[in-house]
């Protein structure tokens, strides 16, 4: 087995065992692999030992292109290791890779038909100098992508290439070249290819994409990471929305170009309104006027139009003609409702992508470092029964670093909701908050409670509270004042299943204790009532599914903040009586040996003094 370490950490040799044993029975495989296993190396060093033995193609699925970095340098380190000759590429969507200038202000529809119009035009010189149409900018192309390849090594990551692309010179000259199309053609002769969620696992893109590289999905082997909220991402792609403020806009494009279906679209624009101020309600297809083909054809070459006319590079016409071509999907998988924000068309199952893809690909591993109960992922995401195997590890960090507490003295339950409730928390809060000599971090259910608690929360140390409306710049200044806390100790205020609690490390000091208030259920609304119900039709498990378990991995997400290496100490705080019963406790990690106390405060000091 090829491996990128002297020898494999403990439970990470029984996950590449695993792995290996999968991928050679062509089965799937579903893995909760908690942090400091060394999850990317386990999966990556038996999936490509098996993929160079038996030619076939390993795709790394990322939710984040921030990611990919992790996995390329993983198979950089494994190919150096073992000194093999193979190559692999790191693809991120054209937007995100576009060496032109001029449409990076250009949204996410228009993007791409911009793009498409210029190769089909051949008005992109980039993509010329990549991939050619005449016989000459071919030979040019192959030329540039041999020079490519000459230091290429065994893969580079996609910051280096679309540099290198941006740059890139022939004949001594600036010759860039699009850098999508030069990863697409490194994938053409990779065994290895990182990319995103999107470009295997949805339907309407995977087909041209596998074909582009030159794979077939029966000899892929796929690794879905951070599977954990995969089925969420995957319903989120396949949903639509239609607001008022973008048929607004569509209107004023279509008077500009004096379009005849000004007047259909203030007639939806009419409709969509009067639903919108209505109550939240589930509609049916008639309550939109209906668009036929031409009518759609025409929305579309409207939205070109107005895009080459006016040299803009946003339409909401093109927005609304994607909404439009998806909204007479009649299927019960597809939830259509009307709320505040407009007219949706909502996905309530990932399965109606995946399932197709998992039939046919050689094998599929779905990991991540809390994907408990096992069971939920594999229905959610339409694993095949008679095919797919469930590990569970521990975590390989020593025990006696860590407390996991529960305390059943308070509640967030809805009913039992009141001043003297969140005084109560506040109160514990306080206590527990003001026993760690370190940084703290308090993750809430949702914007409200927090500020609820925080109304009565007077700790003795900085209070930095997560804003529901800040920018990218304004959180990572509060996160990076909470780090520089870390010498004296300071509190963070965060909500569950946001940006604080999910995708992110705190190592060492910069977080010695995690108390989770609450648990962090969904806002319970038609979506989260239709989604129960689909549920329950479907897998018998509407509750569960749709409502608890995806509140507990939010949960057990944000408290697994604390611990992300074997040095670190922590402890974990859980405060609700919910998370002591049945139901819910059976979400928790096997081995997270959780202790019940009245008084968490207490326990934790204990665990300090230690
Ligand atoms: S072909 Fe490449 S360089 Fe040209 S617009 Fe599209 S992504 Fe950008």
């Amino acid at each position: 087995m090829f491996f990128s370490h002297e020898r494999p950490r403990p439970h990470q040799k029984e996950m590449i065992g695993d792995v290996y044993k999968c991928v050679s029975e062509r089965k799937h495989l579903l893995v909760h692999a908690p942090t400091g296993i060394g999850k990317t190396a386990a999966v990556l060093s038996p999936a490509i030992t098996y993929a160079l033995e038996e030619n076939k193609a390993v795709f790394f699925l990322t939710p984040k292109i921030s990611q990919h970095k992790i996995a390329v340098d993983e198979i950089k380190a494994l190919a150096e290791k073992n000194k093999l000759q193979f190559t692999a590429a790191d693809i991120v969507g054209r937007k995100y890779t576009c060496v032109d200038p001029i449409l990076e202000a250009a949204d996410h529809h228009s993007f791409y038909e911009i793009c498409a119009r210029r190769r089909k035009n051949e008005a992109c010189q980039y993509y010329n100098n990549a991939k050619g149409n005449t016989k000459r900018q071919k030979d040019a192309a192959g030329l540039a992508l041999q020079k490519i390849m000459e230091n290429y090594g065994t893969v580079k990551s996609n910051n280096e290439l679309v540099q290198e692309c941006a740059e890139f010179k022939y004949g001594g000259k600036k010759h860039a070249l699009c850098a999508y199309e030069t990863a697409m053609q490194i994938a053409r002769q990779s065994s290895v290819i990182v990319c995103d969620y999107f470009h295997v696992l949805y339907p309407h893109i995977a087909g041209a994409f596998m074909k582009k590289v030159g794979k077939k999905l029966e000899d892929s082997i796929i690794i879905v990471d951070e599977a954990q909220n995969a089925s969420e991402r995957i319903r989120s792609i396949l949903s639509h929305s239609l607001a008022p403020f973008t048929l607004k806009r569509a209107i004023k494009e279509a008077g500009l170009l004096k379009s005849p279906l000004k007047k259909k679209l203030e007639k939806l624009k009419r409709d969509t309104e009067a639903l919108a101020k209505k109550e939240p309600q589930v509609i049916k297809q008639n309550a939109l006027p209906t668009w036929d083909e031409d009518d759609l054809e025409e929305l579309k070459a409207l939205g070109n139009d107005y895009l080459e006319t006016t040299n803009r590079m946003r339409s909401a016409c093109l927005a609304i003609h994607s909404f439009l071509s998806m909204w007479p999907v009649e299927s019960q998988e597809y939830l259509r409702m009307s709320n505040a924000r407009g007219v949706h068309h909502n996905c309530m199952d990932a399965g109606v992508a995946t399932g197709g893809i998992l039939k046919e690909a050689h094998s599929v591993i779905a990991m991540s470092g809390t994907l408990t109960p096992l069971e939920m992922y594999k229905d959610l995401l339409g694993f095949e029964e008679e095919r797919t195997e469930m590990r569970q590890y521990e975590s390989p960090f020593p025990r006696e670093n860590r407390v996991n507490i529960i305390s059943d003295s308070v509640t967030t339950r809805y009913a039992k909701r009141s001043d003297e409730q969140y005084q109560k928390i506040a109160g514990e809060v306080t206590k527990v908050v003001d026993t760690v000599p370190g940084n703290v971090a308090v993750f809430f259910p949702s914007y409200r409670v927090m500020r609820e608690v925080l109304f009565n929360f007077k700790p003795n140390k900085p209070v930095y509270s997560q804003k529901e409306r800040s920018t990218p710049t304004q959180a990572a200044q509060l996160l990076a004042q909470f780090r520089e806390s870390r010498h004296f100790g300071a509190v963070l205020c965060a909500v569950a299943g946001g940006s604080f609690a999910e995708g992110i490390d705190y190592p060492g000091r910069d977080l010695m204790a995690a108390v989770v208030v609450g648990v962090p259920l969904a806002e319970w609304g038609l979506e989260t009532q239709a989604l129960v119900e689909y549920y329950e039709y479907k897998f018998g498990a509407g509750w569960n599914y749709g409502y608890l378990y995806p509140a507990m991995n939010r949960a057990i997400q944000a408290a697994g903040r604390v611990i992300r290496n074997e040095d670190d100490r922590g402890a974990i705080v859980f405060l609700d009586e919910r998370f002591k019963w049945a139901n819910y406790a059976k979400c928790f990690p096997q081995d997270m040996d959780l202790v019940l106390t009245r008084d968490p405060a207490y326990c934790v000091g204990e665990f300090f003094k230690q």
